[in-house]
Order: structure tokens, then sequence, then C-alpha cells
């Protein structure tokens, strides 16, 4: 028996106003090429970097929901490389202090123990093209966390769902769009293979995967290549990867640097600074109601242990669902039924998010209350909900097309003897016991009266002209 041994890498681009050394704005997403720079992140000689008090509260936020031990001081230091997209030829990060060693994330049963979290800086971006390099500065110097777990997680689903969690922490916490797509969360992976109960094997790296399902994919390959070799009496040799997304195998990239390479040194240009204890007491106090806390709280509210997992781990349903409840106008359930099933499969057809509808806490909560008041049939509720996306209210739909339940029983009973004479067989097999074919009888009524008829009276008045029940 094998098995895996994985560790991660996570780095997390931070949403601050602006970058982590100047001034010059955080978010190069779609601004002209080189346009968001000045002679800080140009590494221009004499130019001084100043820390944004910003990154820094960001990286505490994380550091401290994760549990993990705080410096006293910050303290930065200078990483060496050269790169022809980082114009310093060497990236401000941290090393031997970084702003939270220790501390964990819980999946379940399995307790991923984080080993750090810094600060550091991005690169710029080099666009390939034709024989050609060309450079784009905007992102140089843009605030990055780099989170680094210790290699507690076994499997490649372990690993996908590690990315979630710390996606929805990062977005619940506010620092991170920690969108992949946008490259605002990127992940490296460590993997090695052994038998079980043996010592670790030989870890290989791979490198800059940019979205959960390549991680997912790359470690499957991976751990089926390195399973093999073992098989096959033969050793893994250490390595450096890249994941080809088209063909779903990893191949080897350069010969990575050892750490000795970077010669890392006390950052000149920042001198170490104290983090005030009352400053991070007022941001310990700032956070907000963490994932896992809120997920104790639906279930305590009475919603099924998987809906709240997964509402609580949505970052966007959690807070449009924490709005609805404070109205207290429908059940916690309902309203958590509603979302993940009938709210989620009308986005996922559309391919909307949330927060692109002009749907409102107020009028979902309103329009599950009319159903559980049974003032609505479920059918009718499930037919407004697309005009509830646009921005129209429940309430007022109801009214002005008179859709309330039809619970008059003399009518129901005169419809219901109409089409007993209209479907005399289905009606015989009914008498005779077959439960089903009631369900045709039903569907004729509910036709009838545009769903709006009380599904449970018109079975009772069914069975009592049928003989049965
Ligand atoms: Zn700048």
């Amino acid at each position: 028996m094998f098995e895996a041994v994985i560790g991660l890498e996570v780095h997390l681009h931070l949403k601050t106003r602006t970058k982590a050394f100047c001034g010059c704005p955080a978010d190069p997403f779609g601004a002209p090429p080189n346009t968001h720079t000045c002679p800080v992140c140009l590494g221009l000689p004499g130019a001084l970097p100043v820390a944004n008090r910003k990154a820094v509260e960001y990286g505490l936020r994380l550091a401290l929901a994760l549990g993990s031990r705080i410096p006293e001081r910050l303290v930065f230091h200078r990483k060496n490389y050269f790169y022809p997209d980082l114009p310093k030829n060497y990236q401000i990060s941290q090393y031997d202090l970084p702003l939270g060693q220790g501390g964990a994330l819980l999946l379940g049963e399995r307790m991923v123990r984080i080993k750090r979290l810094h600060l550091e800086e991005d690169a710029g971006k080099s666009l390939h093209l034709e024989g050609r390099t060309l450079l784009d500065l905007n992102r140089a110097g843009s605030p990055l966390i780099e989170l680094v777990t210790e290699p507690d997680l076994r499997t490649p689903e372990e690993a996908r769902l590690f990315l979630q969690r710390i996606q929805a922490l990062a977005q619940t916490l506010g620092i991170s769009e920690a969108s992949p797509e946008e490259g605002k969360m990127r992940a490296d992976v460590n993997v090695s293979v052994r038998r079980l109960g043996e010592p670790l094997g030989t870890k290989v790296e791979i490198k800059n995967l940019n979205s959960f399902k390549s991680v997912q994919r790359a470690l499957e390959y991976e751990i089926r290549r390195q399973t093999e070799i073992l098989r096959r009496g033969e050793r893994v040799k250490q390595a450096t990867m890249a994941f080809e997304e088209g063909s779903g195998k990893t191949y080897p990239m350069r010969t990575k640097e050892e750490e000795a390479d970077y010669r890392y040194f006390p950052e000149p240009d920042l001198p170490p600074v104290p983090i005030p204890q009352p400053w991070l007491e007022e941001v310990r106090r700032g956070l907000p109601e963490l994932p896992w806390e809120k997920e104790k709280r639906y279930q305590a509210l009475g919603i099924k242990a998987k809906d709240a997992e997964v509402l609580a781990y949505t970052p966007s349903l959690a807070r449009f669902l924490d709005e609805a409840l404070e109205l207290s106008l429908a059940s916690p359930q309902a309203l958590a039924n509603w979302l993940l099933a009938d709210v989620a499969g009308l986005l996922n057809e559309r391919g909307l998010s949330l927060e692109a509808t002009r749907l409102t806490p107020l009028a979902l909560a309103r329009l599950v209350a009319l159903f559980e008041r049974g003032e609505i049939t479920s059918r009718v509720a499930k037919g407004l909900l697309p005009e509830l996306l646009e921005g129209r209210d429940p309430e007022a739909l109801v009214r002005e097309r008179g859709l309330e339940v039809v619970a008059d029983e003399e009518a129901l009973r005169t419809l219901v003897a109409e089409v007993i004479a209209s479907m005399p067989e289905a009606a015989e097999s009914v008498r005779q016991g077959k439960a089903k074919a009631l369900d045709a009888l039903l569907g004729q009524v509910m036709r009838r009266t545009r769903g709006q008829a009380r599904p449970d009276l018109v079975r009772r008045l069914f069975q009592e002209a049928l003989g049965v029940g």
C-alpha cells in the first residue's frame, strides 16, 4: 500500500488600494502595460520603499484567523535573484521572522498545520511573443501573502478542499479576491509517495498551478507516476515540475535555486519596526465571523450539517443568507434550501453570480415566507424566482396576478369531480389501489388552477371522492 504526502504553498494577492512598498495602484487588472509604476517599483537607484500598513494588517488578519504566532517585530529580508520582470534584482520578502508561524486549518477530521505565512511583493509579467519578450511591470510590487503548509494532506481531493477553504477564509476576511482565474490566488504543491509506515519519500514540486482543478489533476498524475517508479523498485528523483493542462501531465522545469542561492539578508531600506500590541488587539477584535464559526451558528439554527457547511464556506451565499436571516421572515432551513437548490440552480443555468442579479435577501425571504405560510404553492414560488432575479417584489407579483393559493374547498371539490369524470380509467386505477395513478388526476387539477391549488387539499378531496386513503 502506498500513500501520498502533500504540502501546499499558496499565494494570495492582497486587495489593498496601493502596492506593498509604494503608492502605485495595487490592482493591475485591465490597466495598459507599465502605467502603474514609479521609481520604487521600477527599482530606480535611490528610491526608498515604505511598508504598506494595510498589507501588514491583512496579513495579520489571516495569521490571527489561523491561530498563528505573531512576531513582536515586523522584519523584511531581501531575496536576491535576477529575473527580467523583477527590476530591483531582488524581492522584498520575509525570512526567519515571518508574519505568522504555526496555526492550523481543520478539514473535517484532518488537521492541516500551517508552517508559516509571510508578506512579500509580486514580480511583473513577461509576455513572450514572436521571438521577443515584452515586460509589464504593473504587477511588480503588488502585495502577496505566501502561506506554506506542513505536509499534512494525503489526497488530491483534500488539497483541493484546503484551497477552497483558504479561498473562502480570505474572502470572508476581506483581504483578497482569491480568484485563481485572475491570478489572485496561485498554488505550488509538494508531493512525495511512500509505502505506508515508511519514512518520507523524495518530494517533487509542481509550480504555478492556476486553478483548483489543475492542482487536483496534477497531483493525481504525479502520484500515479511516482507510485509506478516505486513499484518498479526505482527511486524518484527530486525535481521541479510544471503541469501541462492539455496533456494532463507533469514535466521537469528549470532546476530550482537552493535556499543559499537567494543570499537572504535583512532589508536595509526597511528597518524592523515593532508590531504594537494594542494594534494587534484591534485587528483581532475587528475579525469578522469566520467560516467555521458561521457553520456552527447555522447548525444551531437548525440548518442541516451539509447545507450549513456549503453556505458557510461560500462567502457570497453566506452574506446573503445572513441578511435574510436578520429579517426573521422565513425559517433558516427553508432559506437554505431555496438558496442552495433553486437560486443556485437558476444562477448556474444562466452563468450568473448572485451579485450580478438584482435579487435581494428581502425579496427571497418574502417569497419563502409566502410559501411557508401556505399563501402560494411551491410551483408558483419557483415560477416567480426568475422575476425576482430582475428585482421584482414577490408580494406585488402575487397580488397583481392573483397567484394566491386556491384553498376554496367547494370550488376544488367541483373541479375534482370534473377531472374524475374526464379521466375514468385513471380514477378506476386509483380505486383498485394504484396510488400512482392519483398523480395524473392531481396534475390535471394543478394544470387547471395554474399550479395554485393547495396540493395536500386536492389530494384529500380525491381520496374522499374515490373512497381510498
Ligand atoms: Zn510604484
